[in-house]
């Protein structure tokens, strides 16, 4: 296998499929509309592609805008110590500005989830905090839902050796690019067609969810015994959904969860994470926290422990639930039986739960709910959003109804229903 991946590991027809997919089921791009796209520097094969697509689509304007770790790393060591608490804000508001006009964006991720592990952690803080408010106005026009988004990955080499590492170089990146086009559907035929019946499929669990309208969801499993209450009008997601600028998209490649927001208050008993946590180039494994009126009082962790609760200290939200998802034990993902350490992929390869933030879109009318109308609900509100998995082969969960009465859900990790 080696000697057949030296000269072209990853496969063009996947690729130019891959970006298909980008173009067309992850942002629904419509013609005369301009787009922006982020992309790490490796990722040129794949950027090139998509523009391809989207100039084919109809695409008005493709600007791209390239970053390279290793001039992160160069800033990070040799940059003046004044220089942390800064972001080219001029860049960000150009954003925010391009999207206020009806751009849609896209973002290729492919970098190394361990690139800032070794760095000093005080700059890297001030760096993350400056880019962070600097960027604020353009990220909440993706996460208020206002345009059409999409994430998608290219298999960067620091990522493929993190994730295979006993394999030779181009064998790694051969294997996590198989890996991503698999998640992906890039390895199907029609894989536009494979999209649209995966949608479908997450409508139908989706649908069926609304119309349950649970209370609260149980979780049993080893080492677990939760109740999650669900906030007053919530309302399930998953797969294509429609921004607030009518266009109806995907946000994430790939997909396979569905999810709503649970109730920040009413969150009962034991849980324990079924794979480790990549978190910010650090991996938290063994996770077991209680809850008690919706917040966790008392926190453990196999290894990572200090991370772990570095996370839970960042505001009075981070200690509280902002999501819950169902991914079948079943999924491609899980299937493959690989840890990507990076989100995108990892949270759908199990059923999750999310401390922090919520997502105004899993409540019904969220987009003209006030911030406190949200918290009346149940909705929680953090800085942070951290997904783990809490979902395996043996997970049951049964749906409690407004009158108690139990509807099974999950057995043994698989969805009940068909
Ligand atoms: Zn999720
Ligand atoms: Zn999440």
């Amino acid at each position: 296998m080696q000697e057949k991946h030296k000269q072209q590991p990853v496969d063009a027809v996947k690729l130019d499929r891959l970006a298909q997919i980008a173009v067309k089921t992850g942002l629904g791009l419509q013609k005369g509309q301009n787009i922006v796209v982020t992309a790490p520097v490796e990722a040129l094969p794949l950027l090139r592609r998509i523009a391809c697509h989207a100039y084919r689509a109809g695409a008005n304007l493709f600007t791209p805008l390239l970053a390279d770790e290793e001039l992160t790393l160069l800033r990070l060591r040799e940059a003046p110590e004044t220089s942390f608490d800064h972001a080219a804000g001029w860049l960000y508001q150009g954003m925010a500005a391009a999207y206020a006009q009806g751009a849609a964006r896209l973002a290729i991720v492919g970098e190394n989830p361990m690139l800032l592990a070794n760095e000093d952690a005080g700059k890297v803080a001030r760096l993350n905090k400056a880019t962070s408010l600097a960027y604020k106005p353009a990220l909440e026009k993706i996460s208020n839902f206002d345009i059409n988004w999409n994430i998608i990955a290219y298999p960067g080499l620091a990522w493929a050796r993190l994730v295979f590492p006993n394999l030779a170089e181009n064998e790694a990146v051969y294997r996590l690019a198989e890996a991503i086009f698999a998640a992906s559907r890039a390895d199907r035929e029609d894989p536009l067609a494979a999209w649209a019946e995966h949608n479908a499929a997450l409508r139908r669990r989706s649908d069926w969810l609304d119309t349950e309208n649970f209370a609260a969801l149980h979780f049993k499993g080893k080492g677990t015994d939760l109740q999650i209450g669900l906030a007053e009008g919530h309302k399930w997601s998953g797969g294509a959904s429609q921004a607030k600028n009518g266009i109806i998209c995907n946000p994430n490649i790939p997909t396979e969860e569905v999810f709503t927001t649970p109730h920040a208050y009413k969150v009962e008993g034991i849980v324990q994470s079924t794979k480790p946590l990549a978190h910010h180039g650090s991996l938290i494994e063994n996770i077991c926290v209680r809850f008690k009126g919706g917040q966790i009082i008392e926190a453990k962790a196999g290894k990572g422990e200090a991370v772990f609760n570095r996370i839970l200290e960042s505001d009075a939200g981070a200690r509280r639930l902002g999501e819950v998802a169902l991914v079948p034990h079943s999924s491609p993902i899980s299937a493959s039986g690989l840890l990507f350490y990076n989100t995108l992929f990892d949270e759908n390869a199990a059923c999750h739960i999310a401390l922090g933030q919520c997502y105004s879109k899993c409540l019904k009318g969220g987009a003209h709910l006030s911030k406190e109308e949200i918290a009346a609900r149940g909705g929680n509100s953090s800085l942070v959003h951290v997904d783990w998995m809490i979902g395996g082969g043996d997970t049951d969960i049964d749906g409690i109804k407004q009158d108690g009465s139990l509807v099974p859900v999950f057995r043994k990790g698989e969805w009940v229903s068909a």
